[in-house]
């Protein structure tokens, strides 16, 4: 489906935020004056009951000997949640400020916020069974938070972003696992290098939709999740090939179409690729085949859409419906050479059959990929 423009796409916010798992330790009679806190999310092992279950077991049993009683209140850290731009923000109650390490062999990423308290209402993100993220702690060390966010392998937080004086934002990126570690492990790496880290070049990969805007649908299936699917399948096959990738969102989550561009643009992508479904009323059900866009008067994203395009027909066997140019807005906005293609017809019967069909994913995104790999390969900055 098709979004020209940026409200066309927003849906409601999902808030609904529930805790996993929570350890809490005391540990004040361990070591001087530091009373510490012990918080941990992690993944659920596809168990929903052992989800719900500790979903109950809330967080309003802290020691109240690790309450502050001064007569300010002090500054606390309120909550972890997913914003939407593919990050995780740390939210307190006001300014703060923090330093921040990488570590690899643990491939945890480490943010250090002095003069702060874990709030006793703490709010915690949903760690999906798919989530990059495969643990976050959070540790009152004296009048210190240090939360610790662990990555499963291929993924890494590399950078954290200000949206606010109160807020950390933790970038997830997926990154080849053979050479994680040659990866920057200091925030104070300049930026530009962000893009070619080691002479591999970025590719920004955007999956169509997601949380309530489900995007084309037809018989309970949904847009959204194709694209990530497919994104996912895509990403995979580029890092094998040697490039690095940032995705705009791994989950299923809402996102509004100026952040998918903020994100490449932050990342000063070597290109952009959004991935659609496409989808026609019901009296043109016949219709099916796959159309690939650039924005108008792009001539380097026209040559990367006919890379692609070319690909995929001979990939796929899909029928051509043309390399065509629009006005959308994660093409047009974007500075690198930006795509979107629009899969398939979700209307077409024989056609979504396909659509949903991982091997047919796999050959799709084989194909995106391959088309990407041409131009970059033709077109060196
Ligand atoms: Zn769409």
């Amino acid at each position: 489906m098709l979004c020209l423009f940026a409200s066309t796409c927003l849906g409601n916010e999902a808030t609904a935020q529930i805790g996993l798992e929570q350890t809490l330790k005391d540990n004040s009679q361990a070591q001087i004056a530091s009373s510490e806190q012990y918080l941990q999310l992690l993944k659920p092992q596809n168990n929903t009951e052992f989800l719900s279950e500790r979903a109950t077991n809330s967080i309003a049993g802290l020691p109240s000997a690790n309450n502050v009683t001064s007569i300010n209140s002090p500054t606390t850290i309120d909550g972890l949640a997913f914003n939407g731009y593919g990050q995780l923000v740390i939210q307190a109650s006001r300014a703060i400020s923090y330093r921040s390490s990488l570590s690899l062999p643990t491939n945890t990423y480490s943010i250090t916020i002095p003069a702060t308290r874990i709030s006793s209402q703490l709010r915690r993100p949903i760690l999906g069974a798919n989530s990059p993220i495969e643990q976050i702690r959070l540790n009152q060390v004296g009048d210190a938070v240090i939360v610790n966010v662990k990555t499963i392998a291929g993924w890494q937080i590399r950078e954290t972003v200000r949206t606010n004086a109160s807020e950390i934002a933790l970038q997830l990126t997926s990154v080849a696992q053979t050479s994680a570690s040659s990866f920057p492990t200091s925030r104070s790496k300049p930026q530009n290098t962000y893009s070619n880290v080691n002479g591999r070049q970025l590719v920004v990969i955007d999956p169509g939709h997601g949380g309530p805007d489900v995007g084309a649908t037809r018989n309970g299936v949904y847009e959204k999740d194709i694209t990530l699917a497919m994104s996912k399948q895509l990403g995979r096959i580029l890092q094998q090939m040697g490039y690095a990738v940032i995705y705009t969102r791994t989950e299923d989550i809402d996102l509004d179409l100026e952040p998918r561009v903020q994100i490449a643009e932050n990342a000063r992508a070597s290109a952009f690729v959004s991935v659609h479904v496409n989808s026609l009323d019901a009296n043109a059900s016949q219709v099916s085949g796959v159309e690939t866009y650039h924005a108008p008067g792009a001539s380097l994203g026209k040559s990367l859409a006919e890379f692609v395009h070319d690909q995929i027909l001979a990939g796929t066997g899909a029928n051509d419906r043309g390399v065509r140019s629009a006005r959308f807005y994660v093409i047009r906005n974007t500075s690198m050479p930006a795509i979107l293609v629009e899969t398939g017809y979700i209307t077409n019967p024989s056609e979504a059959s396909k659509l949903v069909n991982g091997a047919y994913q796999e050959r799709m995104a084989e194909a995106i990929a391959k088309g990407v790999d041409q131009f970059l390969k033709s077109y060196r900055r």
